[in-house]
């Protein structure tokens, strides 16, 4: 399978916070890999603009030593680094004064696709969008970049809203929810919509219950007292989890654009009914011999921050009335691993007797590590001794389908900015989206903080506190094993 890469339009990007960590650990090195690919025209340029004071020479080589620490996959020479680092220049740019930003007026070209990447913290977002209007230096075809948090509550997310809207048309601004570009989410709609197997069964009549899950070894440790003022609710549930509820349970639309499939998600996350407490499990990793917990880290041996949270979720509409969607996240569990299982129910009836025993069929799409799918199947063990029953998965491995091909898969930081370059919004969050899922978790988090709920212990890299699985049990379910 020869790998096609289509270039993009001739850009200006400027990375506001160019010099920080997700610029040197993601942006750079993945704006890099596009270059090797071909992707990115010879004349674009990246523009890296920030408060600290440097010039473009000093610029060039953090980002170099960048890529040499963040860019282990690709096998690209100096030669090439260099090549790419011409493209590249720096201009000092204060987000709240106005020193340095005539200087990037005059360097930004006509003519090209722009682009602005805010890589800064969001209370400077108004800023940035303001002074860039006031300067004359965005035209109204710019396009604007926004990284997570978008608000922490209803209020605040309205506030960022209106701040950039002020200034920027809804067309302009790219809300990045990096679990949107990762090629098995977008591959989730490919299965659901391009084949006719799966979406007669995509229902509450033939779908037992969904689950979600997003694992991590780490703990918060080094930045547990900024993650303190959010918790896993804040930080992954109301964005990554809840965009891959919307993919798994959205209507199809009637086209694969930007407005068509987002208002489809909206309509989910509209249709989410509020959850009482008896379907909401907190926790907070314990310490283990040689590591602190989850307070500790936190800096407040009082904390009531999650640092996991499992939620059971009900979608009130036709499709999904009665279908469970469990989710769970979490910091310090056994494993690294993100997954989407899709458990269908058992057979009506079956044939073989009570002795064959029950077997759902099971679609589980994993998204990191090793992105692929497997579907669960039932079939005859092999051999004489009758009819016995057995599960086995169709696996599709992304590394084992396209060979040396999935090595190129440019990662979600890479294809999102090249969409920006496009113009394609679709895997982006629109401003409604964004206040539905923080209007729907708004009432949960204030309602265990009037509760004073404080979180359950869990043992650290274990599966969460034991109440998550009792929350299955009681409904005679159980979590899926989380491993790698
Ligand atoms: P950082 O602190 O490492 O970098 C911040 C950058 O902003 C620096 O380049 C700094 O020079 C610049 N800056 C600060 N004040 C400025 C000002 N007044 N004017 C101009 N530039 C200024 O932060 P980061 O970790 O790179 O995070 C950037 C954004 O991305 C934040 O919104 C963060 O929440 C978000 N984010 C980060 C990560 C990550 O992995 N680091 C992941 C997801 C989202």
């Amino acid at each position: 399978m020869a790998s096609r890469v289509i270039p993009v339009e001739d850009f200006d990007l400027v990375i506001f916070g160019g010099t920080g960590d997700l610029a040197r650990r993601k942006i750079l090195p993945g704006l890099y890999r596009r270059f090797c690919s071909g992707q990115m025209p010879e004349t674009a340029r990246i523009i890296g603009a920030a408060r600290s004071e440097h010039d473009t020479a000093e610029f060039r080589q953090i980002v170099r030593d960048a890529i040499r620490e963040f860019s282990k996959k690709n096998a690209c020479d100096d030669a090439l680094i260099g090549t790419f680092l011409e493209q590249l220049h720096y201009v000092q740019v204060d987000a709240k004064g106005e020193d340095g930003w005539d200087d990037l007026r005059d360097l930004m070209r006509k003519d090209v696709v722009k682009a602005y990447y805010f890589s800064v913290a969001p209370s400077l977002f108004g800023d940035l969008a303001e002074r860039l209007q006031a300067h004359g230096i965005a035209d109204e075809d710019a396009r604007i970049v926004v990284e997570k948090p978008f608000g922490r509550d209803l209020a605040s997310a309205k506030k960022l809203n209106q701040d950039l809207a002020k200034h920027f048309d809804e067309t302009q601004i790219y809300r990045i929810d990096h679990y949107l570009g990762k090629e098995t989410v977008q591959n989730l709609m490919a299965v659901r919509f391009g084949n006719i197997l799966f979406e007669p069964l995509w229902n509450s009549q033939y779908v037992d219950h969904i689950q979600i899950t997003v694992a991590e070894t780490v703990g918060v440790g080094g930045r547990g007292e900024y993650y303190d003022k959010s918790g896993a609710m804040r930080d992954m549930v109301q964005n990554h989890l809840m965009q891959l509820l919307c993919l798994i349970a959205m209507e199809p639309p009637s086209r694969f654009n930007p407005d068509a499939v987002r208002d489809e998600k909206l309509k989910v996350i509209r249709a989410l009914e509020p959850i009482d407490h008896h379907h909401i499990v907190r926790g907070q990793y314990d310490a283990t011999e040689t590591e602190p917990s989850y307070r500790e880290d936190a800096g407040d041996p009082r904390s009531r921050t999650e640092s996991f949270i499992a939620l059971r979720c009900m979608i009130s509409n036709w499709r999904w009335a009665g279908t469970p969607f469990y989710l769970r996240t979490g910091k310090k569990l056994k494993a690294r691993a993100s997954e989407i299982a899709v458990v269908f129910k058992d057979a009506p009836h079956s044939i073989f007797g009570e002795e064959a025993g029950r077997h759902a069929n099971v679609l589980s799409i994993r998204l990191q590590p090793n992105e692929g799918m497997t579907l669960k199947v039932t079939i005859k063990e092999p051999g004489p001794g009758g009819m016995r029953l057995i599960d086995v998965p169709l696996d599709m491995s992304f590394a084992d389908a396209l060979g040396e091909e999935a090595d190129d898969i440019p990662d979600a930081y890479e294809r999102l900015i090249m969409d920006v370059i496009r113009g394609n919004q679709t895997l982006f969050m629109r401003g409604d989206e964004v206040q539905a899922a923080w209007a729907w978790t708004d009432p949960l988090i204030e309602s265990w903080e009037a509760r004073s709920d404080v979180p359950k212990h869990y043992d650290a890299y274990s599966s969460g506190p034991e109440d998550a699985a009792m929350m299955l049990h009681r409904e005679g379910r159980r979590w899926r094993e989380i491993k790698e």
